[in-house]
């Protein structure tokens, strides 16, 4: 059994890495949750503070979005890069402020941008575990819960009762886990691959600007040579072309193919031939460089006085 995307408050949010936060309980939807956050508890805003937030591309475009910014202005405003999961892939989590080390978004009165908050706000405190059986995409999939309960949080002493799954509901996690899964796939595989090979500097370039800079990445897509280059049907083109979800989704089909070599995008053929003919064309310049070097040794050796060549 091998886990392919341990995902949930910790990978997204955390405020240390003490393993006795967690509740030694595997759940599943129907179990129940006994938690409310509210403004009336004492910790109201507390988990806001002296936290790391890792904003998924979903999240970006959300708030970018709410806040009516271009994608890279709300990067540079609210956030700061890091790496992801101890992987050497590059993403964001949000600035926190200096003088206070709270998040940008937090007031006294709570959240504002709470109906458009990123996912790692949403979980806690339920963390969500998927082993695929085998590590492949078709394995089995085993999905549980369990439950985070960080010392400070006096959520857990509030009446309300819930099962996981009516929890999930309220906060909207189905959604984002929808729009999240194949970017923690990606990095999931990313981490599976260990540290044999680094990636290139291009190769993190392209992850960071397509899991961040949403704009960016379509003007790569038609302003370049891409649509040249790949086979993408018209129907496709004209959905990335207007629309960001869309777009989003592309781009992890896009880094998917181009950092692991998954399938889902092919080359135009006539761009395979262009690229053999080149390859060929190399191939055959430096033979005939190669050639030309040995005739013009020989050509030198044969002006040698035989004496000097130290042949028989
Ligand atoms: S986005 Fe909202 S809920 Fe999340 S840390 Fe900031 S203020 Fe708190
Ligand atoms: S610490 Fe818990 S109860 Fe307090 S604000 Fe955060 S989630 Fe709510």
């Amino acid at each position: 059994m091998s886990d392919e995307t341990g995902m949930g408050s910790d990978f997204f949010k955390s405020t240390d890495k003490n393993p006795s936060n967690i509740m030694p309980e595997k759940l599943t939807y129907d179990s129940p949750l006994q938690f409310e956050c509210h403004p009336g508890v004492s910790c109201f805003t507390a988990c806001c503070h002296n936290i790391k937030i890792v904003l998924t591309p979903y999240d970006i475009l959300i708030l970018r979005q709410r806040l009516g910014m271009k994608s890279h202005e709300f990067v540079t405003e609210y956030t700061e890069p890091n790496y992801l999961e101890n992987t050497d892939m590059p993403g964001v989590q949000i600035k926190l402020t200096e003088d206070k080390q709270a998040c940008p978004f937090v007031t006294p009165e709570g959240c504002t941008v709470y109906g458009d908050r990123p996912t790692a706000c949403r979980y806690y405190p339920v963390g969500m575990a998927d082993f695929h059986e085998g590590g492949t995409d078709d394995a089995r999939v085993d999905k549980f819960f369990f439950v985070v309960k960080e010392d400070h949080c006096k959520g857990f002493e509030e009446p309300k009762k819930w099962t996981i799954r009516e929890w999930r509901e309220d906060q909207g996690v189905d959604v984002r886990d929808e729009m999240n899964k194949e970017w923690l796939r990606l990095i999931m595989r990313r981490k599976s691959h260990g540290h044999q090979a680094s990636l290139s500097g291009p190769a993190k370039r392209m992850f960071f600007m397509a899991s961040t800079d949403l704009d960016h990445f379509r003007r790569f897509i038609f302003e370049s040579s891409f649509l040249d280059t790949y086979e993408i049907d018209q129907e496709t083109v004209d959905k990335i072309k207007e629309d960001d979800i869309e777009l989003m989704k592309f781009s992890f089909q896009y880094l998917a193919n181009t950092l692991f070599g998954a399938e889902g995008l092919s080359i135009k053929k006539g761009k395979i031939m262009d690229k053999v003919q080149e390859i060929q064309q190399r191939q055959d310049d430096s033979l005939r460089k190669a050639e030309e070097d040995y005739e013009a040794l020989k050509a030198a050796r044969d002006k040698l006085p035989k004496d000097r060549m130290n042949l028989p």
